[in-house]
């Protein structure tokens, strides 16, 4: 007799098999993915077809329903000391620095770790199990945010991962008190060194700038996460002497750079130079899709050539309803559709590029391994009520589980009554434990005999 399951997921879709599978869970690990065996004929089931034969050896069942069952999402560039910090800005304040500067030296420490509770519990229900956090340390607010982040994580710790870099958004020449700061940052919890060395005057200084966060990194042991070139500006030109510093500190593999957007508009020599370098120092690369500055959009880097080059690519979100952007949602889904269609993604295989942006390669971007579901591994594991990932992708109201290490950790469902009222998704998902729950956010069910 097999030894008993925790939990099997029943007559789920797993990309790469065919048909419906079953995925069986044991100790917070998948221990097996195959096929849900039909229903033998006069037992008593509905005839859906979806039972398997013999479920009876897990302390608890899903039932999927059809729907896709995932690896979890990873979130690989977020600031959620900034999360929902819009409307603490200053009346009429229209520049994008200025006014996230205004907004953050008004921070506290209880402040800071509800708004970032409230964003990283949110990107739990949207399926993230693993996130990268940047976390602004300079003369503006000191060590606030990262305290506030901090105090977050510890709350947080059963629904996902979260990694700390200690981030010098003021600069580390024009703003001299971050260096002492990031030194006290790396002593109290952070765990990666960044940097933006765009915004110091000049490009001698620019580039002491990136010196510093690799002599920073060296110190401490950590790896480096790094915003560079974020403007479509063909005159910004770090990623490729971050690259190079990469090789000459032997890094290879431990640097991610963000956003790298004006190798965008880089002429094709430039940037095939540019992304040849990447490659060589195999520097991860995380883009943002869903990112506008003031003034106009970001761009997205060169994902498809990056990627083509060998370099590992990721969408990261960047940032949520505060001084630099607006709207955000921290769905992975809404990265991924956006990164779809931003870099014109047609080739055979661009929904599952797409997905991977947010997933396998989101996940190996920051350490982890990339692919799928495999044997073997966490079941950090998103169900979804929707049969392929194109239709997860295109952002239908629907459902999602979110299992962390086996457990389901949240749950998500914008299903519900529009202004031409409910939407008649299945109700699958309705396996085990509690409904969707009535939490902020969900909008209101109306009673059918009201
Ligand atoms: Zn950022």
């Amino acid at each position: 007799m097999p030894q008993e399951l925790d939990l099997l997921i029943r007559a789920g879709r797993v990309h790469g098999h065919d048909g419906l599978v079953d995925v069986h869970i044991r100790n917070g690990l998948v221990v097996a993915v195959q096929p849900t065996l039909p229903v033998p004929a006069g037992d008593g089931h509905a005839g859906d077809g979806h039972a398997t034969a013999a479920p009876a050896e897990a302390r608890e069942v899903l039932d999927a329903g059809g729907g896709l069952v995932s690896r979890s999402f990873t979130e690989p560039h977020y600031h959620p000391d900034k999360a929902y910090s819009r409307r603490l800005a200053p009346e009429g304040m229209a520049d994008g620095f200025a006014r996230a500067r205004a907004i953050k030296a008004g921070f506290t420490v209880p402040d800071v770790t509800e708004r970032a509770l409230r964003a990283l519990r949110l990107a739990s229900a949207n399926g993230v199990t693993a996130l990268r956090a940047n976390v602004d340390v300079d003369s503006v607010s000191g060590l606030t945010g990262l305290h506030g982040v901090l105090a977050a994580r510890e709350r947080v710790a059963h629904l996902l991962d979260v990694q700390i870099v200690a981030f010098p958004q003021e600069g580390l020449l024009r703003d001299p008190l971050a260096r002492p700061l990031l030194v006290e940052a790396l002593r109290s919890g952070a765990g990666l060194v960044g940097g933006w060395p765009n915004v110091e005057e000049g490009a001698e200084a620019q580039r002491a700038h990136v010196r510093e966060v690799f002599d920073l990194a060296e110190r401490f042991g950590t790896d480096v996460d790094i915003h560079l070139d974020c403007e479509i500006d063909a005159t910004q030109t770090m990623l490729e002497f971050t690259a190079a510093e990469t090789v000459r500190r032997g890094y290879q593999g431990r640097v991610v750079a963000s956003h790298c957007c004006s190798l965008e508009v880089y002429d094709d020599a430039d940037a095939a130079r540019v992304i040849a370098a990447v490659a060589e120092a195999d520097v991860r690369v995380v883009v943002v899709p869903l990112n506008l500055v003031d003034g106009g959009p970001r761009g997205l880097s060169r994902p498809r050539q990056l990627a083509e080059a060998g370099v590992v690519v990721a969408a990261g979100s960047d940032n949520l309803n505060d001084g630099w952007y607006a709207l955000g949602t921290l769905d992975p889904m809404d990265r991924a559709r956006t990164a779809f269609l931003g870099a014109g993604y047609h080739d055979e295989g661009a929904l599952d590029t797409a997905w991977d942006l947010v997933c396998g390669q989101a996940a190996a971007a920051i350490g982890g391994r990339p692919g799928d579901i495999a044997v073997g591994e966490d079941a950090d594991l998103v169900v979804f009520d929707v049969p392929d990932r194109a239709t997860a992708l295109a952002g239908v109201p629907g459902r999602r589980v979110t299992l962390r290490r086996g457990r389901v950790v949240g749950r998500r469902d914008t299903t519900g009554t529009t202004a031409y009222g409910p939407i008649g998704l299945t109700a699958a998902l309705s396996g085990t434990g509690t409904p969707g729950g009535t939490g902020p956010g969900r909008p209101a069910q109306e009673k059918a005999s009201a």
